[in-house]
């Protein structure tokens, strides 16, 4: 599926993949094709490719197509979640003994999927702090296959350097995989700086209303691209056409909201820094942030996730989380909504007491999905739930 490159980020959004049928219909609007088998002609030619939706879907087609042109990269796979499309990239590029080195504040059902799946199958993981190239490059063997990074990220809004990580594996033959989900293609493109694969949770902001699950992976290796659409097919997590319907339509709208998500988190952000309840802002948008000149360098908007150290510890999380009326308090992030989390006690839960504290997954730690809401009304509920 080649992307057309000559538009800009919005016009590729509403248009990439969706041509009018003119032969037929004329449909603007790719339709939900829930057909499960395709009739053919002849014995040994497919009609227009198609034989089983497992295999191929159109409505998936053209959801593949707009979700390489966004990434600009020249393939994008579709599946039936974030977890589901990493497990494909693993499954996909990885042999047992090989080694991969991931940052360690990944993703707590990422880093579940490593260490309590990955494992059996003879594959070897080790976490390194991911800000610094050079403790990349320590953690790394003559084993390692994959560099498997997140940026920002997830809850400590940290930035790696994804240009420097990307030279230093392909100097020493590993693969740079980036969990591009925080950002958005519209903030970050992680191929255009030397990455080999972007993977999505599409249930975050490529969906953005929190009312489909689905993952993605775009790449511009042909070999590895051949190796995850095989695998696709054969492992079989495919998104149904209703799925991809749904995170379709949310992608049009990507670039309208990653605006109004990061200008909205901008405000809650310098809020936030501000009161004398909270010790510290986790946000790359901030001057104050360690890295906010190499995430304005690789990012184009700062977004919309920020984390935030309440000073009186577990009992002020829970209080502010419970006072809270227009965030609401759940997993996820990406949508519309502005939503709040205790990391330590939900999404990070799974990762060991010991390692939440040497990576600093406070008690106190709370993290927000900034939605699109009006600024003013945020503002107003973060400052109600501290008083
Ligand atoms: C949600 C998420 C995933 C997993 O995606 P699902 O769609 O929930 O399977 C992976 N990585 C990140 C950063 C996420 O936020």
């Amino acid at each position: 599926m080649r992307a057309t490159r000559r538009h800009g980020f919005g016009t590729r959004a509403v248009h990439d993949g969706e041509e009018p049928d003119l032969g037929s219909t004329g449909d603007v609007v790719t339709p939900i094709h829930l057909s499960s088998t395709f009739a053919r002609k002849w014995v040994d030619r497919p009609t227009a490719g198609l034989e089983y939706s497992r295999t191929g879907n159109p409505t998936r087609s053209a959801l593949e197509r707009r979700l390489a042109s966004l990434e600009n990269a020249s393939h994008a796979l579709a599946y039936s979640s974030g977890m589901a499309a990493e497990t494909t990239i693993l499954l996909s590029l990885l042999e047992k003994g090989d080694h991969v080195v991931a940052g360690d504040d990944l993703y707590g059902g990422t880093r579940r999927l490593f260490e309590a799946t990955m494992r059996r199958f003879g594959v070897s993981f080790s976490y390194a702090d991911t800000r610094s190239a050079k403790s990349v490059q320590a953690a790394m063997t003559d084993k390692t296959a994959l560099i498997w990074l997140e940026t920002p990220t997830n809850p400590l809004m940290r930035i790696c350097d994804i240009r420097a990580i990307s030279r230093l594996g392909r100097e020493r033959g590993a693969m740079t995989v980036v969990d591009n989900t925080f950002a958005s293609p519209y903030v970050q493109n992680p191929l255009d700086l030397g990455a080999a694969v972007s993977v999505h949770s599409t249930t975050k902001y490529i969906g953005g209303h929190s009312d489909v699950v689905g993952g993605a992976v775009m790449l511009s290796d042909d070999d590895a691209f051949e190796k995850l659409r095989f695998n696709q097919n054969a492992l079989g997590a495919v998104p149904s056409p209703f799925d991809c319907f749904m995170v379709l339509r949310g992608s049009k709208t990507l670039h309208l909201r990653m605006e109004r998500h990061s200008s909205n988190a901008t405000a809650v952000a310098e809020f936030l820094s501000s009161h004398k309840a909270v010790s510290v802002v986790h946000y790359p948008g901030l001057r104050s942030h360690p890295q906010h000149s190499l995430a304005a360098k690789q990012m184009r908007l700062p977004g919309g996730m920020l984390s935030a150290e309440l000073k009186g510890g577990l009992p002020a999380a829970k209080r502010f989380l419970s006072r809270l009326r227009v965030f609401t308090l759940a997993e996820s992030l990406g949508g519309v909504e502005s939503l709040a989390d205790h990391p330590a006690s939900m999404t990070h839960a799974s990762v060991p007491s010991a390692e939440r504290a040497r990576i600093g997954i406070t008690d106190g730690l709370v993290r927000l999905s900034v939605g699109i809401e009006d600024e003013a009304d945020l503002l107003a509920d973060l400052k109600s739930a501290l008083g």
